[in-house]
């Protein structure tokens, strides 16, 4: 991409009633776009990053048997009303419309009962379990407050899945590898190290759920961590008796600020019976279907990521998920041998965002910094009468020169 052809522009400010970092820079670097309180635009290089980060969410999500599919925006009242859940004073983020002849709908704050009520008519048997769905879909939750810029959304993006067993022993199994692979997930997207598997409030069916909490000054939670005895504990359960049960003391207690990436739920059979969401066993017997739920919020982890690891020239991508991998700048009058490196290096699979633009080095230099591409590639009289271009490494600011017939074999080396 060339960036005299992005219409994207980055600013020196960012609204002055943005007040998340976050926010703050990914607007400036041109990720996103404000319209209103909790409602951002991806623009062509934000969208690159959550892509990214849902490819590795999918791949996970695929690798434990996943099977992805995408659920509809508008919800019906009938679905929502079997469970209760169409009720105002039970679900308090409903944004809900009308159709022209005033039917009632709703638009989906979540997907759970409307993925049941859909898999109901696809599941009979024994034989069609397990089954295990998981969907890319934007929410809508008319939140209270929204200041956390794209880390809280009243629209966002959120990886959803969905797990249908035929009991308590396949459903437990399923969990489990489901808490492997979210692991891996946050490790993959660099957070492994900030992200804790913490026991939260469990709802109807089981004592505790999984929440997946990472470490930011700007999270809305607060939990309670032990790093050698790699336990955490979310403040809602920080009680007495919860504490005795997993075998920890108060004073072993850690309060850290949180941001929460992901959870995990256990519904058991609650939902399956509130549903009629059943099964024929082996036997003939009715049988209620054994649910669980999965959530990562993409968007959320997009903004904790930023917020986390920028610094005070801008963003900073790790290689993975940067929208580019390089940022090649051309000074002077170089556009010949500029564009040739452009071509062979995006001929080789890298992705080069090329500011082939006709500004000062330093305005291309501080955009650079401020979009966190991870490698500054300069090219320029001087570099060339070396026959060489700078590389300068976004993380750790190094700079050095590379000739320029081994500059692919350098950076092919260096990406991960
Ligand atoms: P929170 O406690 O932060 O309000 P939640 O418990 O309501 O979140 P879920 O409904 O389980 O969250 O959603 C799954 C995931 O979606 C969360 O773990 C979080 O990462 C993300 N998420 C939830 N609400 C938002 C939001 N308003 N904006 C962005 N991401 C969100
Ligand atoms: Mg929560």
């Amino acid at each position: 991409m060339k960036r005299s052809e992005l219409f994207i522009k980055t600013k020196k400010n960012a609204p002055s009633d943005e007040v998340a970092k976050n926010a703050q820079l990914l607007i400036r670097a041109g990720y996103v776009h404000k319209v209103m309180a909790g409602v951002y635009v991806y623009t062509p290089l934000g969208i690159r990053v959550v892509e990214k980060i849902k490819q590795i969410v999918r791949e996970e999500m695929d690798r434990i048997g996943g099977q992805e599919l995408i659920m509809t925006a508008l919800q019906p009242k009938s679905v929502w009303e079997a469970t209760g859940r169409w009720d105002d004073e039970v679900v308090d983020v409903w944004f809900k419309t009308k159709l022209k002849d005033e039917t009632e709908i709703g638009l989906s704050w979540s997907h759970e009962e409307a993925i049941i009520d859909m898999m109901k008519q696809h599941i009979s048997s024994y034989r069609d379990l397990p089954a295990n769905v998981y969907q890319f879909q934007t929410k809508f939750r008319n939140e209270l407050r929204s200041k956390s810029g794209i880390m809280r959304g009243r629209e966002f993006v959120m990886k959803d899945m969905y797990s249908c067993s035929l009991d308590e022993q396949q459903h437990e199994a399923f969990y489990q590898s489901c808490i492997v692979a979210y692991n891996k997930i946050f490790e993959r997207l660099g957070l492994g190290a900030d992200t804790y598997v913490t026991f939260a409030s469990g709802g109807a069916f089981t004592k505790f759920s999984h929440e997946f909490q990472t470490v930011c000054d700007a999270g809305e939670d607060n939990i309670y961590i032990n790093k050698d005895k790699s336990i955490a504990v979310n403040e809602e359960v920080l009680t007495e008796e919860n504490l005795k049960q997993l075998g920890i003391n108060r004073d072993e207690l850690t309060e850290v600020k949180t941001a929460e990436v992901g959870n995990i739920f256990n519904f058991g059979t609650q939902k399956s019976e509130e549903m009629d969401f059943s099964y024929t066993d082996s036997d003939g017997n009715k049988k209620y279907v054994h649910l669980g739920s999965y959530g990562i919020g993409i968007t959320r982890v997009m903004g904790v990521i930023a917020e986390k690891f920028a610094d005070d020239n801008g963003l900073v991508w790790s290689d993975n998920i940067a929208p580019y991998t390089i940022y090649l700048a051309s000074i002077g009058d170089v556009s010949k041998e500029a564009q040739k490196l452009y071509e062979e290096l995006s001929e080789q699979g890298i992705e080069v965002l090329f500011d082939d633009r006709d500004v000062r080095p330093g305005d291309k230099f501080a955009d650079s910094d401020l979009m966190g591409i991870p490698y500054r590639l300069v090219i320029s009289d001087r570099s060339l009468k070396e026959e060489s271009v700078e590389v300068k490494h976004r993380k750790s600011g190094q700079a050095e020169n590379i000739k320029i017939n081994k500059i692919v074999s350098y950076l092919t080396d260096k990406i991960n």
